[in-house]
Formats: C-alpha cells, structure tokens, sequence
C-alpha cells in the first residue's frame, strides 16, 4: 500500500513530519509522498527518518492554481521523482507564499470590519509561514465566533462568506509550466472537487490541462467514490495521463481520513502505481 498525497503541520496538517513518518510505518504505508501546500519544509525534515525506517519517501508539493477562463481553483499536485526541485523553484514558492501573507493580512482587516476580535500574530503563532485559512477556522472556533470547522469557512472565511478575501494564485497552465522546467510530474488532484457535474464538460476540461502539458491525474483519493475512480481511470487512458492516487491525511482536523486507507477504507493503492509514475517520469 502506498499513499501519494499528504500533508504535515508545514502546511495544514496536524502531524509534524517526523509523526507523518512513525504513522507511515505504524499503518504498513511502503511509499508516503508529503505534499504540502506551497512548500518543501514538511519533506526535507522527514527525508532521514523515512531513511532510516526503510519508508521510500518521495517528494511532493501541492500548488493551488486557478483555471484563467473561469476564476476557478485548481489544486495540481507535483512530484519531483527524478530530481529534488532546483533552487529556481523554491524561489517561486516564496514568491506564492508572500502571495499568501498579503491575503492573510487583508482577511484579518475584513474580519476585524465586522467586529471579529482577531490578531494576524495569533493565527500565525498556529499556521506559522504556511498560515492558511484553516487556521483561521481554528482560531475563530477557540474564540467562539464559529461552531465547528464547517461553519467557520460558511460564516467568514469560505468563498461565498462576506468576509471572504482572495489570495493570488497562478494559472494553471502557469503552474504546470513552471513544475515541468524545474523537472517535475504535473498532476491534476481531486478533480471531482473541480465540482463540474457534466461528464462531458469535466472530460474536455482535463484534455485542456493535458494540451498545457499536465502528466497525470489523481484517481484514487479519499473523496472519490468507486464509480469517480473508475470515470478517472477512463480520462486517463483517454489522455495518456499516469495515474497517482493518496488519501490527502490531514491530520486531526480531518479526523475521518485515514493515512493510507482514506475514508472509511476507501482506498488500497498498490506500488505499481509509483512504478508506472517512476517509469514514465
Ligand atoms: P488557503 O490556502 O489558506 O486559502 O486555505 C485553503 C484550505 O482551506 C483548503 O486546502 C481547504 O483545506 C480549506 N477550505 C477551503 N474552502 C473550504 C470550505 N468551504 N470548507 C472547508 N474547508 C475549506
Ligand atoms: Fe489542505
Ligand atoms: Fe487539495
Ligand atoms: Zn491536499
């Protein structure tokens, strides 16, 4: 069993990436991709311990895009299997991340307009350089100002929310080009969370991303259910994409997605998905 996708507390996880590791080995994981939003910070600190407890760890990031045409948001997930990312890279990465404290700085002013008591160096005591708005969920649920996680993103920080603040973010063909320079596998991920509920529509979407160069698709995840997975493995032929697949663990603030298994046991990837990924990278 393998697990291509998922996140410590560098980006919105919970677990530190030493725990990612232990929980890797613990739940008989064989190869763990860390994919954290925006950044490396998670992989560089778990490489000698997945080393020294025999776990292939393989380096991933997950980069939030937004399609041009449609202001819609397109997580790509990309794994650098061949060669560690170049410095040019990290450098844009950077570039995303101040991106990311402009907007953070701009939602505090937005919450604070509407009389939430809020401080920017609180949530980001929390989410550290990778604060994101699940921090701010965190955050505003220990102050009382939501019930739950769910209703943090619904009051205030979710797109349709009057508080919502948008935050940069390059377009995918952008994102896909600069993943191919830096010698990386471009890979669309959770695409039914593209929400496009004409199959027609989705399809033709996701041949667009292979024409700008997009190498695979994620067609095992924990939010896809059989009938997605097999619709996924389909376009995936259709287009010669390579076929990824991981649980997208989160932690404690996704209590219900387990490493390797996903939801509910959804998911049982198997090693020659990585080999297929490793042959064709
Ligand atoms: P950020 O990158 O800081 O804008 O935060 C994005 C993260 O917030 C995503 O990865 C999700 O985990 C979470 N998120 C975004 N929208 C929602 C929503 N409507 N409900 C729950 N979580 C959300
Ligand atoms: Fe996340
Ligand atoms: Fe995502
Ligand atoms: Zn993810």
């Amino acid at each position: 069993m393998i697990d291509l996708h998922s996140h410590t507390n560098e980006s919105d996880g919970t677990f530190t990436p030493l725990e990612l590791v232990e929980l890797a080995v613990e739940s008989g994981v064989e190869a763990l991709a860390i994919s954290d939003h925006d950044t490396f910070a998670g992989y560089d600190q778990a490489l000698h311990e997945a080393q020294a407890r025999g776990l292939d760890l393989i380096c991933g990031i997950e980069l939030s895009t937004r399609d041009p045409g449609k202001a819609r948001a397109v997580h790509l997930l990309a794994y650098f299997l061949r060669q560690p990312p170049p410095a040019e890279f990290r450098a844009w990465l950077g570039e995303l991340i101040e991106g990311r404290r402009d907007r953070n700085r701009r939602l505090i002013a937005s919450l604070r307009e509407q009389g939430v008591e809020i401080e920017l160096a609180e949530v980001e005591r929390l989410g550290r350089t990778l604060t994101g708005r699940p921090h701010f969920a965190r955050i505003l649920m220990d102050k009382g100002y939501a019930a739950n996680y769910e209703d943090a993103f619904r009051r205030y920080l979710g797109e349709t929310a009057p508080t919502f603040v948008e935050r940069y973010a390059p377009d995918v063909p952008v994102a896909i080009g600069r993943v191919l320079e830096a010698g990386g596998l471009p890979v669309l991920a959770h695409p039914i969370r593209l929400g496009l509920r004409d199959l027609d529509t989705e399809a033709k979407f996701i041949g667009e991303l292979k024409d700008a160069g997009l190498r695979g698709i994620e067609v095992f995840h924990s939010d896809h259910r059989p009938t997605d997975m097999l619709r996924y493995a389909g376009i995936a032929r259709k287009y010669k994409l390579l076929v990824t697949g991981g649980s997208d663990f989160h932690g404690d603030i996704k209590p219900q997605i387990s490493l390797g298994t996903g939801y509910h046991g959804n998911l049982n990837i198997p090693m020659t998905v990585l080999n297929d990924l490793r042959a064709g990278s």
